[in-house]
């Protein structure tokens, strides 16, 4: 729920972004949690990139709070669902990352709809970005879908693996 101090074109999609930022925090969560998870299967590279991945997710979330706040939009944060703690495997943990980003980037564009039928521009500039960083998130976790699907059960190339992911700046 939103409250507008400034009235006028975007009220809808405003109000959409700002339970766009409870999605964000979830994304955040689940990857918190999914950094547990390969940490206690003694996976720190994969350990790694997902705790970067749950800092990326929380800067999203407050791109599109302060975005809302600079226009002079109240945010009524929503609840956090709880994300799944346990995985079957590392496949099965980033099959459900992606998984999770097809779904984020339905959203998104359900929001650029909402900005442009709005002609609320300002919206509209600040979901470019985001449109576009939804093809790099998704972009990236098919990629290790992929490249786990390759390791199989060779434990070797799992680690290799997990050595790169750890690289990640
Ligand atoms: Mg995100």
């Amino acid at each position: 729920m939103v409250q507008n101090t400034q009235t006028g074109t975007g009220d809808t999609v405003r109000e959409a972004t700002g339970e766009q930022v409870g999605r964000e925090f979830y994304a955040a969560y689940l990857y918190l949690s999914m950094s547990g998870y390969f940490d206690a299967a003694n996976l720190p590279g994969f350990a790694l990139w997902m705790r970067k991945q749950y800092e990326e997710e929380t800067q999203h979330a407050l791109k599109l709070f302060d975005s809302l706040l600079d226009r002079g939009t109240r945010v009524q944060l929503s609840p956090i669902e709880p994300p799944p703690s346990s995985f079957r495997s590392p496949l099965d943990a980033f099959e459900r990352a992606l998984e999770h980003e097809k779904e984020v980037t339905a959203h998104i564009h359900e929001l650029y709809d909402l900005a442009l039928q709005e002609k609320d521009y300002p919206s509209k500039v600040l979901l470019d970005w985001f449109v576009q960083e939804q093809v790099e998130e998704e972009k990236s976790a098919t990629e290790i879908v992929e490249r786990l699907k390759m390791a199989g059960e060779d434990g070797a190339a799992l680690l290799m693996l997990d050595k790169e992911l750890g690289e990640r700046p």
